[in-house]
Formats: structure tokens, C-alpha cells, sequence
């Protein structure tokens, strides 16, 4: 039985992954400070004898023994990371140099959860691991983006100098029950908007690409990352290739919904990326990952869960 941390693993990705690595047999201890994650995210996982969860924020060091880390801790969305954006980088930054001398003291391997946004608004298309992005400094995506990019430095470093079992996985936009109802993102905004009425948000012309993963397929990428041979660092792409444009999502979620509301459009938000879409080469070679529940039944799940959650 391994004794694995997961940090963030309240949030939407966290508690999937503790549900996840509880029923591969592990002892998992869970650290969240709650900012977006929620109790009720773990609230099955309580009567489990091998699941612990400690109130704690990572920028402050933690002491715990460990064989494993996944290092999820950070706000994802707009909304939420852009809220203290100081913190952000913090969470980010001095987040990772504490997990990171909590795995060099314990010599657990460590998987940190690193973003699509490391490449900005790109120049290439679709990304591969080998693009350096294009991000903005200064701007207001910056504390995330440059957070996260500080952060694989950090890494970088800390397995070159002393020789920490690091795993950087990528993840491009990922969907699925948990998702917060209002944290802004596209998926869960459409979502609640189509089930309560309201007018359907489409920034921009709508033309604007994505390319949504489900939960479970990420979820499986990151287990298999962790377990991957000690030489192979990443960083690794994880995502779902098959784009759709914003428009297209609304259609598709009106649809499934059988929802009446009306589209709307509003003004696109600075530095927001034309397309994003993952080059899965490496993840299909070194993993024999690749994600498996399409775009459709992905909804159907998260639909499922937003109608629960909001007659709840
Ligand atoms: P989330 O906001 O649901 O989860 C993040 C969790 O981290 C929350 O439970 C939050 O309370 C916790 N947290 C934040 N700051 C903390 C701190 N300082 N100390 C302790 N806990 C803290 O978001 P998510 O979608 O589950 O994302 C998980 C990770 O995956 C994040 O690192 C995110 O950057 C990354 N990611 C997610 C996506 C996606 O599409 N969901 C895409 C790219 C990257
Ligand atoms: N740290 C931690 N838990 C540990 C070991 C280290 O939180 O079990 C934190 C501690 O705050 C330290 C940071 O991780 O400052 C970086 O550790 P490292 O050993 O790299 O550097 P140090 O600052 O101790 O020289
Ligand atoms: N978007 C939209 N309507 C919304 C929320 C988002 O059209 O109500 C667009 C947004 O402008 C972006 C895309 O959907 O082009 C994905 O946005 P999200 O914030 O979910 O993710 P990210 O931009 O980080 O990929």
C-alpha cells in the first residue's frame, strides 16, 4: 500500500483522483485549504479507514511522510485564480518549492498538474510538448500562466540538482461532475445557463476553439503518468485532440439539454486564445493513453450532475 498526497484534493480534478487512487488500494492523504475545492467533493471519501484530509495551504511547508505526491493545488479558472491574484502565484511558486522539498526530504516521486496555458495564445497548431508558448507577462492570465511555468522550472531544477522523481503533465481543458457551477468556465456556464434558462453566454463570434476532456480519460492519463519509467519527466500533453468551436459547444449543449434558451453574445476577455487544441503524440507513445469518452457522453455525466447539484 503506498501512502499518497494529493494537494487540491478537494477540488473538481482532486477528488476524482483520491476516489481513483482509493480504489487502487492506496493510503491517500488529501490537503486542501477549501479556496475552491469542497468538502462535499470528498464527503463519500470519509468513510474510507485509508482517506485523510487536512485543511492546509501549500504555501506553507508541510511535514508529512509520503511514497507519492500529485501536486493539483491552484485555482483553475479565470474567475478564481485572477480573485488574489498575489496568492495565485504563490500557490503556484511557493507551493511548489514546498512540496518539492517535502519529496527531495522523502523521496517520493511527484506528478505536478501544470496547464495548456503554459503555452498562451499559441503561434503553433495544435501544441506539442516542444512549443515555449506565448503568454503575457504582465497581463491579467499572467499569475496563473506564469505561475505554472515558474513552477515546472522549479521541477525542472529540483530533479537536475537533486535528482527528485518529477512527472509534468499538461492538461488542456478538462470537464466533467465536480465542475464548480459558477467559476466561469465555458462547459459549466453553458451547462447551468441551458438548465436554468437563462441566456446562453458566447464571447466573441463563438468561433474560438476548444478541445474538452472528460474527467475519467484524465484522471487515467495521470495514474499512468505516475507509474510511468523514473527517466520519463514529461512534460506530457493531456487532452482530448477533437476541437469544437465555442459556438458548436452551445449547439451541442442546447441539444442535449433540451433546453430553450436563447444565445447571446458578449465581448471576448483579453488575451483569450483563438484555438487550443493538444498534440497527443507523446502521451499515445509513452502511455498508450488517449482519451476514450467523447464529447456527447461527457455532457450527458456533467449535465446529469448540474441537474442534481441545482435541485439540491
Ligand atoms: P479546482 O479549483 O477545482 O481545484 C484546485 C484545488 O486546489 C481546490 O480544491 C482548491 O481549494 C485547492 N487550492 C488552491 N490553492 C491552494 C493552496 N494554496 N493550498 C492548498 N490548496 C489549494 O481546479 P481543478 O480544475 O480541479 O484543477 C486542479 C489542477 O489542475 C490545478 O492545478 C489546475 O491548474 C490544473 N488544471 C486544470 C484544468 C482543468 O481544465 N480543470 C486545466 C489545466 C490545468
Ligand atoms: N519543506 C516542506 N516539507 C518538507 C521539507 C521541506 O514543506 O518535508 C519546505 C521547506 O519550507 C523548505 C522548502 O520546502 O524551505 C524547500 O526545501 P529544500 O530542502 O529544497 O530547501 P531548504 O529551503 O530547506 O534549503
Ligand atoms: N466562453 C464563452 N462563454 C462563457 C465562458 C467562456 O464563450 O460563458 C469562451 C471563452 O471566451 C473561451 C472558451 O469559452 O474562448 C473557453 O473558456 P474557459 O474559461 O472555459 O477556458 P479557457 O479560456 O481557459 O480555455
Amino acid at each position: 500500500m503506498k501512502r499518497v498526497l494529493v494537494t487540491g484534493g478537494a477540488g473538481f480534478l482532486g477528488s476524482h483522483l483520491c476516489s481513483a487512487l482509493l480504489a487502487q488500494g492506496n493510503d491517500v492523504l488529501c490537503v486542501d485549504n477549501l479556496f475552491t475545492g469542497r468538502k462535499t467533493h470528498i464527503a463519500p471519501l470519509f468513510r474510507e479507514p485509508y482517506f485523510e484530509f487536512l485543511r492546509h495551504d501549500i504555501t506553507l511547508p508541510l511535514y508529512v511522510e509520503v511514497d507519492q505526491i500529485f501536486n493539483l493545488a491552484c485555482p483553475a479558472s479565470p474567475v478564481h485564480y485572477q480573485f488574489d491574484p498575489v496568492q495565485t502565484t504563490k500557490t503556484s511558486v511557493h507551493g511548489s518549492i514546498n512540496v518539492l522539498g517535502l519529496a527531495k526530504r522523502v523521496k517520493a516521486r511527484i506528478l505536478q498538474a501544470s496547464t495548456s496555458e503554459v503555452y498562451g495564445d499559441p503561434e503553433i497548431h495544435p501544441q506539442t510538448e516542444a512549443y515555449w508558448g506565448r503568454v503575457n507577462p504582465t497581463g491579467l492570465r499572467a499569475c496563473y500562466d506564469e505561475g505554472k511555468r515558474c513552477a515546472e522550472t522549479l521541477f525542472f531544477d529540483y530533479h537536475r540538482q537533486h535528482g527528485v522523481e518529477i512527472k509534468v503533465v499538461r492538461i488542456f481543458n478538462t470537464y466533467g461532475p465536480y465542475m464548480h457551477p459558477n467559476d466561469g468556465r465555458v462547459v459549466s456556464n453553458f451547462i447551468v445557463q441551458a438548465l436554468t434558462g437563462a441566456p446562453i453566454t458566447l464571447y466573441g463570434d463563438g468561433m474560438q476553439t476548444r478541445s474538452f476532456c472528460y474527467v475519467d480519460d484524465m484522471i487515467t492519463g495521470f495514474l499512468r503518468m505516475m507509474d510511468s519509467p523514473p527517466e520519463f519527466t514529461g512534460p506530457l500533453n493531456l487532452g482530448n485532440p477533437a476541437e469544437f468551436s465555442m459556438r458548436e459547444l452551445a449547439e451541442t449543449v442546447l441539444t442535449l439539454t433540451g433546453s430553450s434558451s436563447k444565445i447571446v453574445f458578449r465581448e471576448l476577455p483579453p488575451d483569450d486564445p483563438r484555438q487550443r487544441q493538444p498534440d497527443i503524440t507523446l502521451a499515445r507513445d509513452k502511455l498508450a493513453w488517449a482519451p476514450t469518452v467523447g464529447l456527447a457522453d461527457g455532457l450527458r455525466e456533467t449535465i446529469a450532475y448540474f441537474r442534481r447539484l441545482l435541485a439540491a
